[in-house]
């Protein structure tokens, strides 16, 4: 299977696409086409441990991968203690036909390990079998959860390097801290001051510019991103629909070949496209319903069928969603495009240049199809937690919370009662403050450190602190650069701190 740009050019291999992240149009990368898991294969996942689907669905894919380099990769990757439980992504019942698939059991705590435990053996395989040299040089821009998950991925792996570029007052504590105390001599963390689509339109600017390639390549590097915009990100999360799915069969909870509904918490698009490729290659996926922030462009999207940036930016208490320019709907409207890369450049220049573009009323309808969208502000988000914990006890994170309170709207809205499953994306200690503050009002968390409202919430719901959020209170900061927006260029080249 080859990859082509969704801006039309190239024509690569799986791991081409994977060293490269992004192609030289701009563009992403795009499988030429969607392998197809009939009814038997997927009933075969039910007895499979989730390292056995994952080898199934990324060959499926990476065809220029051996079957034993992705078997060993993917062992290396979703092993336990990295992540504490051995289902890797575990479904629970949260209420009636509603379930809860946890993707917060890796080592950073948040969904990108999912994506970001593989990918580090991807790239150097790529590397090999494209006979390059040159140190590949991660660069990232996060919205608090990829940068630690990458810096982690990447930590020490030889032949390679990881930056981060993250929003100084656009994360949380427990992000902040995760990223500044990050070991390893490989590793950077620099803050930018401005918001996340500051850091990432400056990242994706250092990509699209030859000048920036010549430079790193005197240096002898490659610069290579681990963003959602890498394929290599999007493909290990195709895997866990898949697994959920087989789960869901495995309790009962769906017959096989009827439809589940997914509500996933929504910023660059990512996690949701992985659904929808997921459903393009047999999954019977029922309905994908987005679910935004108080930064709704994405819900306003799929209402009206145009994108349109020039709105206010807001912070909210789920800032890996704090995204106006969600990256990933640029593979989706590939595909609603029919796959003509021209439409798709000129809609992206469209909105380059003026903020906004429109796909039309015929295919907004074809979206609709399959395609919900709605979005939660941080009254109804905070309202969200309490609710769910006073009638379930079950403890969500902000951004998961979103995505509750969506698929509470929606049913109320549609009556569709369709089994469904909420992708919870972080553990609740990483925002211990407003998920405290979410249960027990403001008050509570007067005055106290971020540590100590963990303390407090683990007191009054019984939900465990996890380990790695312990450890920051006495881990050392090694990373204090912070650079202007404009400046990331200047502050990568200059020596480290
Ligand atoms: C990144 C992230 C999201 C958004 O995922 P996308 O793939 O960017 O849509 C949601 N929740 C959490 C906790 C995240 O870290």
């Amino acid at each position: 299977m080859s990859f082509y740009s969704t801006r039309g050019g190239a024509c690569v291999t799986a791991s081409q696409a994977v060293l490269w992240g992004l192609a030289k149009d701009g563009g992403l990368y795009v499988p030429s086409m969607f392998p197809q898991l009939n009814q038997e294969k997927i009933a075969g996942f039910c007895q499979m441990s989730y390292q056995q689907v994952a080898e199934r669905v990324l060959r499926a894919f990476l065809e220029d991968y051996s079957g034993a380099e992705i078997e060993q990769a993917v062992h290396a990757a979703y092993s336990v203690p990295a992540f504490d439980d051995p289902a890797i992504a575990p479904v629970k019942r949260l209420d009636g036909n509603i379930h809860v698939l946890e993707l917060f059991h890796g080592p950073t705590l948040a969904f990108k390990d999912i994506a970001l435990k593989l990918l580090p053996y991807l790239v150097r395989l790529g590397a090999e079998k494209n006979e390059e040299h040159r140190e590949v040089s991660i660069l990232v821009a996060t919205s608090g959860d990829t940068g630690k998950a990458a810096l982690e991925g990447f930590r020490d792996v030889p032949g390679t390097s990881c930056t981060v570029f993250y929003p100084d007052h656009g994360v949380s504590e427990m992000q902040r801290l995760q990223m500044v105390t990050t070991e390893g001599s490989n590793t950077r963390v620099i803050g930018v001051r401005g918001n996340f689509d500051d850091a990432q339109s400056g990242v994706k600017q250092l990509f699209s510019d030859p000048a920036f390639h010549a430079k790193m390549d005197a240096q002898g590097k490659l610069p290579s991103s681990a963003n959602s915009i890498n394929f290599g990100r999007l493909v290990p999360q195709v895997v866990y629909y898949f697994t959920t799915y087989a789960a869901m069969v495995n309790s009962g909870a769906v017959r096989m070949g009827q439809p589940l509904n997914f509500v996933v918490p929504t910023g660059n698009f990512g996690d949701i496209l992985a659904g929808y490729y997921a459903k393009r290659m047999g999954l019977p996926v029922g309905r994908l319903i987005c679910a935004s922030n108080r930064n709704n462009v994405l819900s306003d999207f799929f209402t009206d069928g145009i994108y349109y940036t020039h709105r206010t930016f807001f912070q909210t208490m789920s800032p890996s969603m704090d995204i106006l320019i969600s990256s990933n709907l640029e593979r989706l409207l590939y595909e609603s495009a029919e796959r003509d890369g021209r439409l798709v450049k000129s809609w992206m220049d469209l909105l380059k240049d003026c903020g906004s573009f429109s796909i039309g009323a015929q295919r907004l309808a074809g979206l609709q199809k399959t395609f919900s969208a709605g979005f939660a502000d941080d009254q109804m988000t905070a309202e969200e937690i309490r609710r769910v914990f006073e009638h379930t006890g079950y403890l969500m994170d902000p951004h998961t919370a979103v995505a509750s309170h969506v698929l509470g709207k929606y049913r109320a809205d549609t009556g569709d009662h369709t089994p469904a499953v909420i992708v919870a994306t972080a553990s609740p200690y990483k925002f211990a403050e407003d998920v405290l503050t979410s249960l027990l009002g403001k008050a509570a968390a007067e005055g106290l450190t971020a540590f100590d409202c963990a303390d407090r919430l683990s007191a009054h719901t019984g939900v465990p602190i996890p380990s790695q959020i312990k450890a920051l209170k006495t881990l050392p900061v090694r990373h204090t650069q912070v650079c202007e927006k404009d400046q990331m260029e200047q502050a990568l080249f200059a020596p480290a701190e």
